[in-house]
């Protein structure tokens, strides 16, 4: 069974008024189809956030083509992101989702600057598979792709 998916409506979509220009973001990087900009409520400063100025709601929807291109600015926005907050590490992760943590259905990447004990955490509870689950979850992964 496939779960239902929330589609935002791009007329009342808050990055896609970011993306464009009607409402302010702290922008650190644009180009004609992508923007980066401070998250206004970050989990550590520097928080940044990655979208396309296109409406898409979730990673699923975005053409790869113009994800690749995205991403290709991801390593040096990590990079500068670090040397900026003086971060030991950083987090880049994606929601996919309202049981994921997706928020705002508008495709985006957070870059999430890390320092040793600041506690924000990243351990999850790890499982295991019973005997044969995980070649029968490995047969239907790859036949949905
Ligand atoms: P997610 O939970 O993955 O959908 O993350 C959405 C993120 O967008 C959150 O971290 C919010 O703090 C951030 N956010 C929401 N509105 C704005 C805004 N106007 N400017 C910057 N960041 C925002
Ligand atoms: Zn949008």
């Amino acid at each position: 069974m496939t779960a239902k998916r929330i589609m935002s409506n791009p007329t009342d979509c808050i990055f896609c008024k970011i993306g464009s220009g009607q409402i302010p973001s702290a922008c650190v990087w644009t180009s004609k189809e992508a923007i980066a900009f401070l998250d206004v409520n970050p989990l550590a400063e520097g928080h940044t956030l990655l979208i396309p100025k296109q409406h898409f709601a979730d990673l699923r929807d975005i053409p790869a083509d113009l994800l690749g291109r995205m991403l290709a600015q991801a390593p040096k926005l990590v990079d500068a992101i670090v040397r900026a907050t003086g971060a030991s590490g950083l987090n880049f992760l994606q929601n996919t989702g309202a049981s994921a943590g997706q928020a705002v259905f508008h495709v985006h990447f957070h870059f999430i600057p890390r320092q040793a004990n600041d506690g924000l955490g990243f351990r999850w509870n790890a499982g295991s598979y019973e005997p044969g689950r995980a070649d029968a979850l490995q047969a239907a992964i790859k036949a949905w792709l």
